[in-house]
């Protein structure tokens, strides 16, 4: 397999920007990694992974849609559509690999939202195989395997080395973009960390989280627990959860007026808010009951039933770390899971 050591990373990531722009998870602080464009002098972060997951390259938190120019009672749109400008992210772990298969299934059905589509074409997802998983790591539940992940093209790091793999063409591409500081490689070593990787795999704390209640075939039972006002109690509404998670993918679309047009934009929202849902008759979620179950049925139980059993979860344990009240989808399989 074709590898760079990693003393080698900058003249890598050097090369690749000189060709696309490049994110790469860098640290914001010790131990807290954002993505960040790479410039010159800029390190990998060895944090786990990101605060916000990698969802904002495709689906970002605000985005531009459409202007309006008006005139009198002439209203001209315009289409401010531009194609995007190819992209490399760098690192993505395996749970937000899945992440963006499982906003495919939501953005690319018909009709294709082509915003997001745009930069789905020009982004090549690089993966990075994970070492070192979290205590709050629960992927294997969702059948993501964190040491053989998704993506274009997939890294390993041996500790010594970082070897390459292209899972489809524009993986290969991206190899062959570099391949002039790659030499082939021996991967015994490799062979061992993910032994080792996959060992701590299963000795995780939530490594036997149980889907059995879940699913598609699960809807009433789920929905009329009587578990929902307990787990709910102290959710605050806050929509951090919503907001960290790589596959929540609500929002609101709104028009701000410049004084001499419309620009309309689209933004997150969440369905954690009271506001979320209100439409000219009022609004059908009118508690907080009714809007934490929504998005948790949503992800353990109406995507799945919508999405040939995939669940809307990918455990990657943002919302276990995050959450200001310890509330999180943990604790809901757990509190709904019928022994
Ligand atoms: S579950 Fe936690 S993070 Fe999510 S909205 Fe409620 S309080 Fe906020
Ligand atoms: S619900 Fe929580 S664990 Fe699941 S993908 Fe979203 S943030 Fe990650």
């Amino acid at each position: 397999m074709l590898k760079i050591s990693v003393n080698k990373l900058d003249e890598l990531f050097a090369l690749i920007a000189s060709k696309q722009t490049l994110y790469i998870p860098a640290d914001r602080e010790a131990g807290v990694a954002e993505y960040k464009k790479w410039e010159q002098g800029m390190k990998l972060s060895n944090a786990l992974n990101t605060v916000r997951s990698a969802k904002d390259f495709f689906f970002p938190q605000t985005e531009n849609l459409v202007d309006f120019k008006m005139e009198g009672k002439n209203i001209e749109v315009i289409d401010i559509r531009q194609e995007s400008e190819d992209f490399v992210v760098f690192g993505v772990r395996a749970c937000d690999a899945r992440s963006f298969t499982i906003l495919d299934k939501v953005f690319l059905v018909e009709p294709v939202d082509s915003y997001y589509k745009n930069r789905r074409d020009h982004g090549t997802v690089v993966t990075m195989a994970c070492t070192r998983p979290a205590e709050t790591c629960f992927c294997g539940v969702f059948g993501i395997d964190a040491t053989e992940p998704e993506g274009d093209a997939v890294c390993y790091n041996d500790g010594e080395n970082i070897f390459f793999k292209a899972h489809n063409e524009k993986g290969q591409k991206f190899i062959d973009s570099v391949s002039s500081l790659l030499e082939e490689g021996d991967t015994s070593k490799l062979d061992e960390v993910q032994a080792k990787t996959r060992d701590i795999l299963k000795k995780l704390p939530l490594a036997n989280l149980s889907t059995d209640s879940f699913g598609g075939d699960k809807l009433m039972e789920n929905f009329n627990s009587d578990k929902w006002g307990e787990l709910s109690e102290s959710c605050i509404g806050c929509g951090t959860c919503t907001f960290v998670c790589p596959t929540c993918q609500c929002y609101d679309i709104r028009d701000f007026d410049t004084g001499h047009g419309i620009k309309r934009f689209r933004c997150w929202d969440s369905c954690m808010y009271s506001e979320f849902t209100r439409m000219a008759h009022g609004n059908n979620r009118n508690s907080q009951l009714e809007r934490f179950r929504q998005r948790f049925m949503h992800k353990l139980v109406y995507f799945p039933s919508n999405n040939n059993g995939e669940f809307g979860c990918v455990g990657c344990g943002r919302c276990l770390s995050k959450c200001p009240v310890s509330m999180n989808i943990v604790k809901v399989m757990k509190a709904l899971e019928v022994k």
